[in-house]
């Protein structure tokens, strides 16, 4: 095999192997976007049910209330028949008035609250069918996630062999550069020439610098530095 070819291999597996790399660092961060809204999805459900229970315990309450002023009520009107002097009758009578505005009150509160808990219950149903779907989602996302991680890997291991082979190519009096040019620059050490042109910096290269290249020498641009093959038909 040509320098070249064995550089433009070295190339594709270099890039393969640092997008693996950048994949696999990616999966921590997906994982915890993953939890983040799995835990939204949680808090969404227990705070729908949370509220209907609250609603409820306010409906018992105000129910309570109710009671007790329906009770006064019928006490105050049983007094102010035994009352005989004017000024006590207008307190007592304006007593009675303010009771009766808390009745309505409270009678408007328990038909809001009523309203409130029938909607919210009805809902119910589709909020946990909704808190369903997310967990079948995220348990789903942990399979998947752990059997690309191992396609990845195993996918690594089988790239870096072949790096090691490929590079084996590399001749002897090239090897010191090629280490010091990938060991900077990683797959960015490398460059094809489609055109004549150095598809790293885009610079035209010289007839003579092509024709060494077709001839497979190991090469670098001149503008650029990188290492040189012809890209492939
Ligand atoms: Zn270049």
């Amino acid at each position: 095999m040509s320098v070249t070819a064995t550089l433009r291999q070295c190339h594709r597996l270099r890039k393969h192997l640092k997008a693996l790399q950048e994949e696999i660092d990616r999966g921590p961060r997906v994982l915890k976007a993953q939890q983040a809204r799995l835990a939204a999805e949680e808090q969404a459900h227990a705070d729908h049910h949370e509220a209907v229970k609250r609603l409820k315990l306010k409906q018992r309450d105000d129910e309570g209330t109710l009671k007790q002023t329906e009770a006064r009520l019928a006490k105050l009107e049983q007094q102010l028949q035994g009352i005989s002097v004017p000024k006590e009758y207008k307190a007592k009578e304006s007593e009675i008035e303010q009771a009766r505005a808390k009745r309505a009150e409270l009678e408007d509160a328990i038909l809001a609250t009523m309203g409130e808990v029938e909607e919210r219950t009805a809902a119910v149903p589709a909020v946990d069918r909704k808190w369903g779907d997310a967990m079948a989602e995220f348990a789903q996302y942990e399979v998947d996630a752990a059997a690309r991680f191992e396609r990845m890997k195993a996918d690594q291991i089988d790239t870096q062999a072949a790096l090691v082979k490929a590079e084996a190519d590399i001749p002897a009096k090239n090897r010191p550069t090629y280490d010091h040019l990938v060991k900077g620059h990683g797959p960015d050490a490398f460059a094809a020439v489609k055109d004549r042109v150095c598809q790293g910096c885009r610079t035209g290269l010289t007839q003579q610098k092509v024709i060494e290249l077709s001839g497979g020498a190991f090469s670098q641009c001149p503008s650029c530095g990188k290492m040189l093959y012809p890209a492939a038909e």
